[in-house]
């Protein structure tokens, strides 16, 4: 559903894609997991038509960006890292606005708008200006109007920065019901437990290159099944363990405090990259 060939940009001296390649089946949930900077916004707005690339090729759908751009786009909904919606603007105005930009008839609109609303719980907001929401509201908001003119291709840009754990969860589960009914989700993420919930596969991104790609557990499992954290000079070192057994030995051999728990994809970045994904190396 997504060929990405050979992609590059820079910005000025700034290399932020270094020729990057990736495929995306029809239907699957892929997350794209880096730290900040990684190049992950701006692989997302070339793909949605926001930004130029400087090489390479995407097709979405079987169309190629560069020779389709108006009929890619269309394929294509887009749920923006920045909150942009209108906010003078009623949710049901923003929706509407929305639907009048792909050429949707009026009557569909309507329709479309009333399931969208009610399938994120924001039915009794439709005649509420946005600038009243609360921020998870605007995100399911933000959702639906990416939604609005039934894209088969979703792209997300990190849907749930700065969200508390308990909305950040509901969420999730609205972008589940999205991928079970098919639509086909490519997701940005800094955060390592929304790409292992998530995505059926996850290709890291450093530096702006494509680092590995794999399903979250397989990436976990190529680094063993639990870490022992522990302090050496006020620096936290980790190691990875095939066994608990094995763990608790090694955390006993430590003196001062440790910590044993599960192996996580930050651990599998780490190793892959030199630097974590929450932070700077
Ligand atoms: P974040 O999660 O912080 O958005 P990201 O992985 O999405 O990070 P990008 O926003 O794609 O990263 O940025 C990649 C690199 O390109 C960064 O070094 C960034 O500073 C730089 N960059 C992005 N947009 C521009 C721009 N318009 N002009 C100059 N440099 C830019």
């Amino acid at each position: 559903m997504i060929v990405i060939a050979g992609l590059t940009k820079k910005y000025g001296d700034l290399q932020a894609l270094a020729g990057v390649d990736l495929q995306v089946d029809r239907g699957e949930l892929f997350a794209l997991l880096g730290p900040n900077g990684a190049g992950k916004t701006t692989m997302v707005r070339i793909m949605t038509g926001l930004t130029r690339r400087d090489g390479g090729t995407v097709l979405l759908g079987g169309l190629d960006i560069a020779a389709q751009p108006a009929a890619a786009k269309r394929q294509v909904g887009l749920v923006p890292q920045v909150v942009n919606l209108d906010t003078e603007l009623t949710v049901y105005q923003n929706l509407d606005l929305h639907g009048r930009f792909f050429f949707m008839p009026a009557a569909d609109r309507r329709a479309r708008i009333a399931e969208l609303l009610a399938y994120v719980e924001l039915g009794d907001r439709a005649a509420t200006p946005v600038k009243q929401l609360s921020g998870g509201m605007k995100r399911r908001l933000l959702i639906v109007r990416a939604m609005m003119h039934r894209p088969g291709i979703l792209f997300m840009d990190e849907p749930t920065v700065g969200l508390d754990a308990a909305i950040r969860r509901r969420i999730w589960s609205i972008i589940r019901r999205i991928q079970g009914e098919g639509t086909t989700i490519f997701l940005t993420t800094h955060y390592i437990e929304e790409a292992e919930y998530l995505a059926g596969r996850v290709a890291f991104i450093d530096r702006g290159r494509i680092v590995t790609v794999d399903r979250p557990d397989r990436l976990v499992q190529r680094m063993g099944a639990w870490a022992v954290d522990y302090l050496v000079d006020n620096e936290l070192r980790t190691e990875c363990f095939p066994d608990r057994e094995a763990a608790r030995q090694a955390a006993a051999a430590v003196a001062g405090r440790v910590t044993i728990r599960r192996v996580n994809l930050e651990d599998a970045f780490l190793a892959l990259t030199g630097r974590k994904v929450a932070g700077e190396a």
